[in-house]
């Protein structure tokens, strides 16, 4: 039985049938746990993906295997105990139970710290465990945030109610476009994060996020970017974000089949999350199964296309609803305020996100017009979410919003008819629009 056991432990990466195997010169290093990848990413997020680490399957097929095990064995009794005390890690391929790090969940964080240019990555079972995770792990009982008056809804709510509730963390909401107003909210040695989204549900005002991190840094405040909205568009660590969390379950996973998240930033940061002790990806477990992390990984070498053809889509339709008259909000219309922020501050090539909204004045029109696209044209499905290669719509004052109430929406510039679009890119160009416009002549005929 040993002997199979040997040769069933040398088809591993970790070469050898000792756990002592390594050289004395990585002890250091091992100590880390997980080792940065690079420090240095390329300036495009396409090129830092095909320059990270290609994973092969262990018989040499071109996708990597699955290590769908929730728990790993050692050759030695004594490595259990380095493992456990941080000595011998995931960057020397020692892991100990799939709470902690698992295989393929880190190879899809990996592609993630690349996508973001971060040090590196972990993903998680939501983009709101991603979220409640790094506050957690970032404030302490007493500690205070402050965060974008313009947010998604649940992070609205987690902010607002769950925090001061649960953990004593209270947040102050800000303008994030006025400045001064940002600073003052920081209270020296209490304040512990900045938070915002780097293109906010679900008016798309767009963060300038050095501009935000110059200020935050300046009083020793940590910055978290949601990047939900924009991955490939907008790189937030480029422009100095310490951390930035993804909503998996959007753009990145385009299949509206999985919910996922992911935290990017600093490493000490990802193994403080891991602690055994004291991390909340360990503790309080919302972990990934590394199934769907190999479903994931095998998304994110075509996301750069999918999203160019979104953002190509949603700024066609943007274009063409203003011309005939439509309020639209679309940062890649030269009149939305926030254009040459995004100008500026997006990678080239991509667009300007896949995202536009309609202002139908009221709920009763915006209903009218999305049962029409929906149930008469076939545009696009009435569903909460994006990202998906169909297009989704919903009304988000009484949707994705509505943990809000009315003076919040208001302050947040959510009118009652405002009609989110997440764009697809399924059909041809042509067909949707003529769907789009069809809808629209036949909400003219029946206007009373
Ligand atoms: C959907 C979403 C979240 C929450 O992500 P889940 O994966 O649904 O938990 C957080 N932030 C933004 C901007 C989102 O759109």
């Amino acid at each position: 039985m040993a002997d199979t056991r040997n040769v069933l432990m040398s088809t591993k990466k970790r070469s050898g049938s000792d756990d002592n195997d390594w050289d004395h010169d990585d002890f250091i290093v091992a100590r880390k746990q997980m080792k940065p990848m690079t420090t240095l990413w390329p300036e495009d997020p396409a090129t830092a993906l095909a320059n990270a680490r290609h994973e092969f399957g262990e018989h040499g097929g071109v996708n990597m295997s699955i290590e769908a095990s929730a728990t790993f064995t050692v050759m030695e009794p004594e490595t259990m105990r380095r493992m456990f005390s941080g000595e011998l890690g995931p960057d020397r391929d020692f892991f100990i139970y799939s709470r902690h790090f698992n295989p393929t969940v880190l190879n899809l964080s990996r592609q993630m710290a690349a996508l973001e240019g971060t040090e590196a990555a972990y993903c998680t079972a939501s983009g709101m465990s991603a979220i409640s995770s790094v506050l957690l792990q970032l404030c302490s009982s007493g500690g205070h945030v402050v965060a974008s008056r313009t947010l998604y809804g649940g992070t609205y709510a987690l902010f607002s109610h769950f925090l001061p509730r649960a953990c004593n963390i209270t947040t102050s909401f800000v303008d994030i476009k006025d400045f001064l107003g940002v600073k003052e909210a920081i209270v020296e040695g209490r304040t512990k994060v900045l938070y915002f989204e780097a293109v906010s549900n679900p008016t798309l005002t767009v963060a300038n996020v050095p501009e935000l991190c110059r200020i935050a840094h300046e009083k020793g405040v940590m910055v978290v970017v949601d990047n939900t909205f924009a991955p490939m568009v907008m790189s937030p660590a480029r422009w100095g974000a310490d951390v930035v969390v993804h909503s998996i379950s959007k753009f990145i996973s385009g299949g509206a089949d999985i919910i996922a998240g992911a935290v990017c930033g600093p490493a000490s940061l990802v193994n403080s999350m891991m602690d055994l002790h004291q991390g909340t990806l360990m503790l309080l477990g919302p972990t990934m199964n590394p199934k769907v992390a190999f479903e994931l990984s095998e998304r994110i070498p075509h996301l750069g296309l999918r999203m160019k053809e979104h953002c190509h889509r949603a700024l066609t339709f943007a274009t063409r609803m203003k011309k005939l008259g439509l309020k639209v909000v679309y940062p890649g219309l030269e009149d939305h305020p926030d254009h040459s922020t995004l100008k500026s501050l997006a990678n080239k090539d991509y667009g300007f996100g896949g995202i536009l909204c309609v202002d139908m004045q009221t709920e009763e029109r915006a209903n009218r017009f999305m049962n029409l696209l929906q149930n008469y044209t076939q545009f696009g499905f009435m569903a909460v979410s994006l990202g998906y290669y169909e297009t989704l719509m919903s009304c988000s004052g009484s949707s994705t919003s509505s943990e809000m109430n009315a003076e919040e929406k208001e302050l947040a510039g959510i009118s009652p008819g405002l009609v989110r679009m997440s764009i697809g890119y399924s059909g041809n160009l042509e067909q949707k629009w003529s769907q789009l416009e069809k809808a629209l002549s036949r909400m003219q005929d029946t206007k009373h």
